[in-house]
């Protein structure tokens, strides 16, 4: 008598479980674990459980030993996108750790209300913009980093960015287009005001618009909607529905009347352009992507001749956006750069500059954050030149360890655009007119 018995181990649940089942197609390469950054941060099972380590991990946990056993380490996962990138079966393991952290709830440490207010940075957003000086005050005080700090786990080390008024929607009512006979006349773009650019650096938005002008384009400030970033990075799936919802009408709106939708903050790119097919549907999330852009990305995909930006001779250092890298448009920045006579490009590669949005916030990361940003600024301190990246996050992590000033590409390449055109015959020697005169 022969008896065969075959330990399932909760593969047959995990097959019948619409998001784990993808986790059952891993061929356990172990090309993820060589590209997380908070993996090769903390080594081994630290982040994983008895199954597989790293990312995937988080999958085979819930299926085999149970939500419980996936919470405890779910949170390393900062869903920044570059373990897919790299993984032969093309497993979307930030959205597999983003659906487990909606389900895990409050067994990851934190509860539900205090993810809520984390993630809904459009709101402390619009509070602290409208407030500030006052905000910015406030938030900087002692008492009220020990209550951030014992309230919602927010390290009270870690420096916060300054709220700003006016915000690029109050600007950009007062801006007057750039007159241009450029290369890209007659292309109509709709700027997307995300989040961070809005309430925290409106200048980098402003330069991206007049830079977009300046190259002929009609550029309009899209209507500002959070893609609701925040909340997913906090696995509060459910809450961004309706927000992607008023995205998607908004950017399909803007998409039908002939624009082009282009946007300076890598992060709310890859939701849009990632997260969002499990969100409001693939097929949906798909007829839209063709007209959404990273700025660089967008500027390369127009061919513009290189010598636009022709100038004197510039060191940038540049180091890559997660999910830059994680939605292709990191190589078509790289090209641009690289191309322009007089730039002399140095790429910096690590796996990441370790804020990855809210991460580097919580007080449970703080250590590894900094300990994955040094990685980072090790490497910038042995260059010279302006260092140049797209990402806030990692501009704020790399201002703060560095001390070195840190500028968004796009700057610097309508610095170059504007200074060739002063130097060069036929330059700009119109008054701009406002918007409200046109
Ligand atoms: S999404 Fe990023 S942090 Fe999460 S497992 Fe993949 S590489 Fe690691
Ligand atoms: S890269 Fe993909 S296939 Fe390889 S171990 Fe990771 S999840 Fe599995």
């Amino acid at each position: 008598e022969f008896h065969l018995v075959l330990l399932d181990n909760g593969r047959s649940r995990m097959r019948a479980d619409p998001a784990l089942r993808e986790a059952l197609y891993c061929i356990r390469c172990g090309a993820c674990m060589n590209t997380c950054a908070p993996y090769l941060g903390v080594g081994g099972h630290v982040y994983g459980g008895q199954t597989y380590m790293s990312g995937i991990g988080n999958a085979w946990e819930a299926g085999v030993h149970g939500l419980e056993e996936a919470a405890g380490f779910n949170e390393l996962c900062t869903t920044c996108g570059r373990c897919t990138e790299v993984c032969p079966v093309k497993i979307d393991i930030p959205w597999l750790n983003t659906v487990i952290r909606q389900r895990a709830g409050s067994l990851t440490g934190r509860a539900r209300w205090q993810r809520w207010l984390i993630g809904r940075v459009d709101l402390s957003g619009r509070w602290g913009s409208y407030t500030a000086p006052l905000s910015n005050w406030l938030v900087r005080a002692k008492p009220l980093r020990l209550l951030l700090e014992k309230v919602l786990a927010l390290d009270r080390r870690r420096r916060l960015p300054a709220f700003r008024r006016p915000t690029l929607e109050q600007r950009f009512r007062r801006h007057r287009p750039a007159r241009s006979d450029g290369p890209l006349q007659g292309t109509k773009v709709a700027l997307l005001p995300d989040c961070f650019t809005n309430y925290y650096q409106p200048e980098i938005g402003l330069a991206a618009i007049e830079l977009l002008e300046r190259l002929g384009c009609s550029v309009e400030l899209a209507p500002r909607r959070c893609c609701g970033r925040g909340l997913l990075s906090q696995g509060l799936i459910e809450e961004v529905k309706p927000l992607a919802r008023r995205s998607m009408e908004t950017l399909e709106r803007l998409a039908g009347q002939g624009y082009e939708l282009v946007g300076v903050e890598p992060s709310c790119l890859a939701a849009l352009r990632g997260e969002y097919a499990h969100i409001i549907g693939s097929k949906r999330a798909a007829r839209l992507r063709p007209h959404l852009w990273e700025i660089l990305e967008y500027l390369q995909h127009c061919h513009l001749p290189p010598e636009l930006f022709a100038g004197p001779e510039q060191q940038l250092v540049y180091h890559g956006h997660c999910q830059q890298k994680a939605i292709g448009a990191n190589r078509a920045a790289i090209s641009l750069l690289a191309n322009i006579p007089g730039v002399k490009l140095k790429v910096v590669e690590v796996p990441c500059c370790g804020m990855a949005g809210s991460f580097g916030y919580k007080r449970d990361f703080y250590q590894l954050s900094m300990q994955l940003g040094r990685r980072l600024t090790k490497k910038l301190e042995k260059l010279e030149g302006q260092i140049v990246l797209c990402g806030s996050s990692c501009r704020a992590q790399v201002e703060e360890l560095s001390g070195r000033s840190v500028r968004h590409p796009l700057e610097l390449l309508l610095e170059r655009l504007k200074s060739k055109e002063l130097s060069g015959p036929g330059g700009h020697d119109e008054e701009p007119v406002a918007r409200d005169k046109l």
